[in-house]
């Protein structure tokens, strides 16, 4: 199912395609339109070294197209998706060897963030690579309660942070369980990163949290060249050209490859309306 065509067809309005060719057309149009990218190669969970190996080789072929092409863009990488599951030691190998060539081709590699049972590991790695290379960003989601001493800790070491909400189903011991209080501490976590974080990355579709992030770098002057906001390709296009029209430094998150089921799956869960896009979708093919 993930490699039919017809799946293709269905998942295009979220992930760019297939292959890196596609993925690379689809930055090339984003950067001509002014917005950057994060070159995300779909897969996580892997359960082999091989299978590690395999989304190592093609983070780094990533990364040579961004070199030979100067695309405006970072990669975002799962840890799962290197080995960490099952082997810390071959995840950390892979992931430093994506972190090294990516300093050296100028760019540098955004660490998502994944369920609470990796966010210990996660963040341990990301200090250690931030220490050794620089060239990473860690990932903050904003419904877990542990958030705030995360950042703290994260801005002592001025490293770079995305602030998202969270997307994984998590118990009501590790996260708020009302969407209201993760968009309350979302906003709390966005005025420290304002405050005290190094080029941080705000990566949200929610308009109204968008809107406070813009009136409080107004009347603060902090100028746009000091933050990004990061969305995901194909969600809310319109507030997307917006914010380029009006100056404001924006990423977008592209997704491409085969194993498109679990992110795919993430965005429907999101929001019920994606459901019958999809319906209508599969009627129509
Ligand atoms: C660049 C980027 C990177 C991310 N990285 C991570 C990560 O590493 N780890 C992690 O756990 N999560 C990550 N996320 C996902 C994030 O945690 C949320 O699940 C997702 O962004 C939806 O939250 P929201 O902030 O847009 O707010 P919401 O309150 O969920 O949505 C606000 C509005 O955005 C629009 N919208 C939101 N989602 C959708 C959708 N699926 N389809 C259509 N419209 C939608 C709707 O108009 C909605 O009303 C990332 C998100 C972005 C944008």
């Amino acid at each position: 199912m993930e490699t039919s065509s017809a799946a293709e067809r269905v998942t295009s309005r979220f992930i760019a395609g297939h292959t890196l060719e596609r993925e690379v057309a689809v930055c090339r149009r984003l950067n001509a339109e002014g917005i950057l990218a994060s070159l995300d190669h779909l897969g996580e969970s892997v359960k082999s070294l091989e299978e590690a190996e395999r989304s190592r080789d093609a983070y780094l072929s990533a990364l040579d197209q961004i070199a030979t092409l100067r695309l405006q863009a970072t990669v975002s990488v799962k840890l799962t998706q290197l080995g960490l599951a099952f082997s810390e030691a071959a995840c950390r190998t892979n992931v430093e060897q994506l972190v090294e060539r990516a300093k050296a081709i100028g760019t540098s590699v955004e660490i998502d963030m994944e369920s609470s049972e990796y966010v210990d590991r996660t963040l341990a790695l990301v200090f250690d690579l931030h220490a050794r290379y620089g060239s990473v960003r860690a990932v903050i989601q904003a419904y877990l309660y542990r958030g705030e001493s995360d950042i703290e800790d994260l801005c002592r070491k001025s490293i770079p942070v995305r602030l998202c909400k969270g997307a994984y189903k998590e118990p009501s011991d590790v996260a708020f369980p009302h969407k209201r209080d993760v968009d309350h501490n979302y906003v709390r976590l966005m005025t420290k990163l304002f405050e005290q974080g190094t080029d941080p990355a705000l990566a949200t579709h929610d308009e109204r949290i968008i809107q406070q992030a813009v009136q409080y770098e107004k009347e603060r002057n902090i100028t746009p060249d000091r933050f990004e906001f990061q969305m995901l390709y194909g969600i809310r296009r319109d507030l997307q050209r917006r914010l380029v029209a009006d100056g404001y430094r924006l990423r977008l998150y592209v997704p491409y490859g085969d194993a498109w089921y679990p992110y795919f799956m993430r965005r429907l869960a999101e929001r019920p309306a994606n459901v019958l896009f999809l319906a209508r979708n599969l009627l129509k093919n």
